[in-house]
């Protein structure tokens, strides 16, 4: 992803920032309600987030993005969201919300290098990757746990690793993983995996996949790096030790919500907003996996953007006084 912004970060400690529309995230969802509201010149400031882009930036090849029959890099898929969102006039700072306050109007947004007030508010901050939370996973990571095979994958070459999962994240990173790794046994808790027809077809036909069913890890075994998992079937109640340099962890993911605890209404930690993107706080909108369990899509995420910035610019006109 490249440089962003020309807003120098910490040039505005002590300065409230005011814009008519805030856009909390930088992936899919973020970027598109940007480019949405750029275009309706209501020059939106997008704060990114700790992590620029979101997840799509961390996939190595989105295939199901229309548009790109050949597949696109999910780093350049983001940086072109970016660009085209600026083009605009979107204005995107590197910025990460400590707090928000929704109980009056403008919102008001503290973050690590300002605060920003706004007349309406997007919430884009997706989720996050869940951890097993088992012992050695907090201790290893970096050091043969992960949460993201385009990231860490090279660490692997003429590696065995282990992938954890049965979805198409787990299915889709281990066969990338299959690019360096002398083997990738995939670890799923049940027979049957959760993945789309095509990545079953292709991990069952690599010849570097194998699969573990009925399979959950227990317990990551190492020192100063991962050596073995320590995996139960769930069946048998068998328990056996399976050697590995990596462990990369495909498990579902967690909204990023936190920050609206108590303020906004939610179930399971994912925004509720209507089929206009409204959430229960007048002129706050949410897009994306903040607010969708189901989907969890590039092509959703980016709907759900652009939809919340339709709204947002009605709202402004209209009701917003
Ligand atoms: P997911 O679909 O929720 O799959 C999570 C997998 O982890 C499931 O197989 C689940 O097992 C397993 N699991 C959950 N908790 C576990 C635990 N504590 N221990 C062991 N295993 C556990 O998550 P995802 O694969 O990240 O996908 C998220 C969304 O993104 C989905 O909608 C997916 O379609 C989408 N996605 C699409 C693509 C693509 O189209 N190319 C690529 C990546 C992601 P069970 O199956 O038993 O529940």
């Amino acid at each position: 992803m490249p440089e962003v912004s020309s807003v120098p970060a910490g040039s505005q400690e002590t300065e409230t920032q005011h814009t008519k529309l805030l856009i909390l995230g930088s992936g899919p969802a973020g970027l598109s309600a940007a480019l949405y509201a750029a275009r309706a010149e209501l020059a939106p400031i997008v704060l990114t987030g700790i992590d620029l882009g979101g997840q799509v930036a961390l996939t190595y090849t989105i295939e199901n993005y229309p548009g790109f029959p050949n597949g696109v890099g999910g780093a350049e898929l983001g940086e072109l969201f970016q660009k085209q969102a600026e083009h605009f006039g979107a204005q995107v700072i590197f910025d990460n919300a400590q707090s928000v306050d929704l109980s009056k109007r403008p919102f008001k947004v503290v973050a690590d290098n300002g605060t920003y007030t706004a007349d309406a508010l997007i919430i884009a901050t997706g989720a996050r990757p869940n951890h097993l939370e088992i012992p050695g996973e907090t201790e290893l990571i970096g050091r043969g746990i992960s949460y993201c095979a385009t990231c860490d994958g090279a660490f692997f070459k003429d590696r065995r690793v282990s992938v954890i999962g049965g979805g198409d994240s787990a299915l889709e990173e281990g066969l990338f993983l299959t690019r360096y790794a002398s083997s990738v046994t995939i670890v799923h808790r049940r027979d049957s995996l959760r993945a789309g027809a095509i990545l079953q077809e292709r991990a069952f036909n690599n010849p570097k996949v194998n699969f573990l069913w009925n399979s959950v890890v227990t317990d990551v075994i190492g020192q100063e790096k991962t050596e073995a998992v320590k995996v139960k079937n769930v069946q048998t109640g068998e328990e056996t030790i399976s050697p590995t340099e990596g462990v990369f962890i495909f498990i579902g993911h967690t909204p990023n919500t936190q920050l609206f605890d108590g303020q906004i209404k939610m179930e399971n930690g994912y925004i509720q907003v209507d089929n206009r993107m409204k959430t229960s706080v007048s002129g706050v909108f949410a897009a994306g996996e903040a607010a969708d369990p189901h989907f969890r899509q590039v092509i959703t995420s980016a709907g759900m953007g652009a939809a919340a910035a339709i709204e947002a610019t009605s709202f402004l006109q209209n009701e917003a006084g």
